[in-house]
């Protein structure tokens, strides 16, 4: 039978199986050898011990399509990354940093900007102007309101989604808005690994229909880029890509290199400042790093 992990606490991996609910398994000695631990959103397959206890071993591990160290997941479709409008200040800087990691491994990103009840026009429009513009999907959401639920719903449809963002931008809010419309669903979910309401504590997938899960992160408040090398970065950054190789020096890094098109497209106003002057920032980290 096969399901997928939700959640892995002291040794035991529990299997949600769309059918039939939620199993407590055990691994057997086999991953051991292999040397692969499971993970929650791992595919596998399960033999059933007591079909009435709801126990089984997990017999074998279906390959993954990728995997994540922080959180430590595999099999993530996407990210949904929560900043708030407005009370805090969306830190864009932050969410650069985190649309560069999210890039480098190639995850794709829907933003979610809530409380979009007190936010001002002229905000709205500039988040619009920043990162519509380049590509993203953005949705505006009030957890308070309920407003605009419908569209994030959609956009989780038969995905696994981490759900990432700083505190205080209601994550937990909207998180409880997606599950409680399906909490009777899923309940012999919750009754199985004794959770009520959201809390932050292991990294577990959440279902919130039955092809389609949540794994909340904990907040982030930094992030620092170090896993690839300098001249990687500017690949991260998708607005580049129509420029990518045209300007005049060869491998051009769009730094301060004489006619490059990136800085052209800056000044012209096609590229917004605000996130060149992050690639900028990122840049000279990456490239402080490698003098040590
Ligand atoms: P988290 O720290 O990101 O998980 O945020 P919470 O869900 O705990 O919400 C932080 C604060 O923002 C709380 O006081 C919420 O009531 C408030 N809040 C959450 N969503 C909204 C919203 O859509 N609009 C407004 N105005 N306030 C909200
Ligand atoms: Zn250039």
């Amino acid at each position: 039978m096969q399901g997928k992990i939700i959640k892995g606490i002291a040794g035991f991996y529990y299997v949600h199986v769309v059918e039939s609910g939620v199993y407590e398994c055990k691994a057997k000695g086999i991953f051991r050898k292999e040397k692969i631990k499971p993970l929650v959103g791992d595919c596998v397959d399960i033999k059933v011990l007591d079909d009435i206890e709801k126990e089984g071993n997990i017999v074998e591990i279906l390959p993954r399509k990728n995997e994540l160290i922080r959180p430590a997941a595999a099999n993530i479709d996407q990210a949904l990354v929560v900043f708030a409008v407005s009370n805090p200040e969306p830190h864009f800087n932050l969410l650069d940093r985190f649309l560069v990691m999210m890039e480098s491994k190639e995850i794709p990103v829907i933003l979610c900007f809530n409380k979009k009840d007190i936010a001002a026009q002229p905000e709205l429009a500039q988040i619009r102007e920043i990162y519509q513009a380049c590509g993203y999907e953005v949705v505006f959401t009030s957890a308070l309101k309920k407003e605009n639920m419908e569209p994030v719903r959609k956009l989780l449809e038969g995905k696994a989604t981490v759900i990432a963002g700083p505190s205080g931008v209601g994550k937990s809010s909207l998180i409880n808005l997606l599950q409680t419309e399906v909490q009777m669903e899923t309940g012999s979910i919750s009754e199985k690994i004794g959770r009520g309401k959201h809390t932050t504590r292991h990294s577990e997938l959440i279902a919130i229909n039955e092809n389609s899960y949540i794994m909340d992160t904990p907040g982030f408040s930094s992030l620092y880029v170090n896993e690839f090398d300098k001249g990687e970065l500017k690949y991260y950054f998708r607005e580049f890509a129509p420029y990518e190789g045209k300007c005049r020096f060869v491998g051009c890094n769009h730094v301060h290199e004489p006619g490059c098109l990136v800085k052209e497209a800056v000044e012209a106003g096609k590229i917004h400042s605000i996130r060149y002057e992050d690639y900028l920032e990122m840049y000279r980290e990456l490239q402080e790093r490698k003098r040590y």
